[in-house]
């Protein structure tokens, strides 16, 4: 078959209208024949199987049973009456429940003959129900047996109004098969259709649309998701291989005076060996006449600063400029001065460049930088400005970067001609499983240690009724000189309110902790930056002990001599923030503690996540379970990677699978880097055709 036979229209399809094509386009995406043809059912109804009823789950599948209906009954129901029929097999009974039709039902249904049912089951008490059954006797059954398991594919209600229903897409189905022959291009290579004992593409899409029985089924599923996650790990692979080949990036092959200098005489502690083998790789990267595009793993508290301070160094040393960006002010003014700190008395100059810097300040500031009298600039997004011109930026460290658009980061890029290197740094631990098939093109560096001499958080869950006994523990841990931080919620959707529980819990707080015995600090985002600058400073000073704050706090604030993390509303909070949020303390040699408040009634996933954190402190177990319950789609980067347009494919639940498949992405990119070999022609095919509608090229990491 010619394959640009698939890009046809879908009103050539038979069957297919202009009025029909229309609903299909705006309904599903569907334009042409390959699009219809990538329409994959979401289940299937399998009849090939049959079940008795005390096999039934409670979780409520779709399920054909034999047996005889012995008993029919009307119920009347304050909304209306209800046809309840008892229907039994040689291993228990159940019901079967009609809201409507009654009359017909009544009239045509026979009592102890034998029937086959199919439907979806239900458990009210002991007993199971299945409403509105598929019903057929047993002797008609078995002449008609024609499909046996049937697909159910993606609907919503305009469709079902328009009457597209899923027997009408079966039948456009059927058409496309018929006209395209069942022949469809095979898009991957004799050798790993042969090593990985896949099925064929055509058989496959067959199998998928109509299968034949569960065994051919599963061989289709995996033999799809094979593709789809083959291909997109062959355009990540591929990616990073081009950016280490083609794009020129600026050799720092000097250690010189600052990073010696800091390294023998300024380092305030004993790297941990974790951070020197980040800098090692770091180093590497930058030494090579590649431009280095890093991301740089490390839960909170790892010490990942200090790890970016010393490429900041090796950049100067090599003559070139860094700047480091926070999302944040108060990030940003926090890294500023904690680089102060650290670079001491040594000849480096640096500067701190936000939204409220003054505007005399900024001129000053932009001047230095072009004339290259700066090293490094310190900032928020206010960096990102076309006004800020380097004389010659070397490095780029972007600090927690889920807070960065992907169009933000490659503005960075016009700012020089050869590209800058760019570290990323986040301490949103991204399950390791994922991390390589997610950030596919960018290498990634993990701090798996933490600095010696940090005592695990201790974390609890408390009932909001507990509150009196937790107000104790606070002025308890006070008195021993510590510092604690309460925080709240805050929701976009009940803004409001949120804002009002804050502003309740602070009066309560300052009614129980009263001046001048205690200083209670406010931070949130309603208040003026300078203000919120304020009284943070006031607090990272420890002049106020208690810190009262929406999560505004959430990343990378170090106040070491704080001990105490107390989450209001903590079922309210995503897993990963409760983590961000809880690595706020244990950052000094103190005993550390993390209190959950919450009420009574949890949701089943909101248990989950409190459990989570009560049992660990470990952010990649805690970056596992988050992805099992939220799924990938919110995880950051996902978005970007391509990964989120599966049209089969999971990612968390194909994990296996994605693995599998980027193992042989690998393989074929190092034995055939550009897809010249004539075995592969299929896969060069489909890859660049591929490469022609995706927009993956579109995202600079
Ligand atoms: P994060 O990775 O969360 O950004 P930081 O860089 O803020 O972590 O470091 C957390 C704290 O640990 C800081 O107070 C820092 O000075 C300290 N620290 C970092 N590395 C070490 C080390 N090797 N030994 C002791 N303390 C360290
Ligand atoms: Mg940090």
């Amino acid at each position: 078959m010619n394959p640009n036979f698939l890009q046809t229209p879908i009103p050539y399809l038979k069957g297919v209208g202009p009025n029909r094509a229309e609903t299909l386009r705006t309904e599903l995406g569907i334009e042409t024949y390959l699009d219809l043809l990538h329409l994959f059912p979401n289940r299937y109804l399998d009849k090939t199987q049959y079940y008795k009823i005390n096999q039934l789950q409670p979780s409520g599948a779709d399920v054909q049973i034999v047996g005889k209906i012995v008993h029919i009954k009307t119920v009347e129901q304050k909304r209306g009456k209800r046809l309840v029929a008892n229907f039994v097999d040689e291993t228990g009974q159940m019901e079967l429940v009609w809201f409507r039709g009654h009359k017909w039902i009544r009239e045509n249904l026979k009592l102890n003959e034998p029937y086959v049912v199919f439907g979806r089951t239900a458990r009210y008490g002991s007993t199971f129900s299945m409403p509105h059954p598929e019903m057929e006797l047993v002797s008609e059954h078995q002449q008609g047996l024609k499909i046996a398991m049937q697909p159910i594919y993606p609907s919503t209600e305009k469709l079902s109004a328009k009457g597209i229903t899923n027997r009408v897409i079966s039948k456009m189905m059927q058409q496309l098969f018929l006209e395209c022959k069942g022949q469809f291009p095979e898009a991957l290579s004799a050798s790993i259709l042969e090593e990985l004992r896949l099925i064929s593409k055509s058989e496959a899409l067959f199998n998928i649309h109509f299968p034949k029985n569960q065994e051919l089924l599963a061989k289709a599923q995996f033999r799809l998701k094979f593709e789809e996650l083959f291909f997109v790990q062959l355009q990540l692979i591929s990616k990073k291989m081009l950016r280490k080949h083609k794009i020129k990036g600026l050799p720092f092959d000097q250690v010189g005076d600052n990073f010696n200098d800091f390294f023998n005489k300024h380092l305030p502690f004993e790297l941990t060996n974790a951070q020197k083998k980040v800098i090692k790789e770091i180093r590497k990267d930058m030494g090579s006449n590649a431009q280095m595009n890093r991301l740089l793993q490390g839960d909170v508290g790892s010490g990942k600063t200090i790890v970016a301070l010393m490429c900041i160094l090796l950049a100067i040393d090599n003559e070139f400029q860094s700047c480091l960006m926070a999302p944040t002010e108060i990030l940003a003014q926090q890294h500023y001065n904690g680089l102060k700190e650290l670079l001491g008395k040594m000849d480096v100059k640096i500067a701190l460049l936000t939204g409220s810097t003054k505007k005399s300040e900024r001129t000053l500031l932009h001047n230095q930088l072009e004339n290259g009298n700066l090293n490094i600039l310190v900032g928020t997004h206010a960096v990102l400005e076309d006004k800020v011109q380097f004389k010659n930026l070397g490095l780029a460290v972007i600090d927690e970067q889920h807070r960065f658009g992907v169009a933000q980061r490659s503005k960075l890029w016009r700012k020089n001609e050869i590209p800058p290197h760019i570290l990323v740094m986040t301490a949103t631990p991204i399950p390791r499983t994922l991390a390589m098939s997610l950030y596919g093109d960018l290498d990634a560096s993990v701090i798996d240690e933490l600095p010696p001499g940090r005592k695990p958080i201790k974390t609890v869950l408390r009932f909001d009724g507990n509150r009196l006994k937790v107000f104790q523990f606070i002025k308890d841990e006070i008195k021993k000189g510590r510092q604690i931080y309460i925080v709240y919620p805050l929701i976009k959707e009940s803004e409001a309110l949120d804002y009002k529980d804050l502003m309740d819990g602070y009066e309560s707080i300052a009614r129980d902790f009263p001046l001048p015995e205690y200083q209670v600090s406010i931070v949130h985002g309603k208040m003026k930056p300078a203000d919120k600058d304020y009284e943070m400073e006031r607090f990272v000073k420890g002049e106020t002990q208690i810190m009262v704050a929406t999560t505004v706090i959430e990343v990378g604030v170090n106040v070491p001599n704080a001990s105490v993390m107390i989450i209001e509303s903590a079922e309210r909070f995503g897993l990963s923030q409760l983590h961000q949020l809880r690595g706020r303390v244990g950052r000094g040699a103190e005993q550390s503690f993390c209190i959950l408040m919450t009420s009574h009634k949890l949701s089943e996933d909101a248990k989950m996540r409190l459990q989570t954190m009560v049992r660990t402190n470990d952010g990649f177990e805690i970056a596992e379970v988050d992805l099992k319950l939220r799924g990938p789609g919110d995880l950051m980067g996902t978005q970007q990677s391509g990964l989120l347009n599966l049209k089969i494919a999971d990612i968390v639940k194909d994990n296996q699978i994605l693995k599998t498949a980027r193992y042989y992405a690998i393989q074929l990119l190092k034995e055939d880097p550009k897809l010249e070999r004539v075995e592969n022609t299929a896969i060069l095919y489909a890859y660049s055709k591929m490469l022609k509608q995706s927009n993956i090229w579109n995202y600079i990491s």
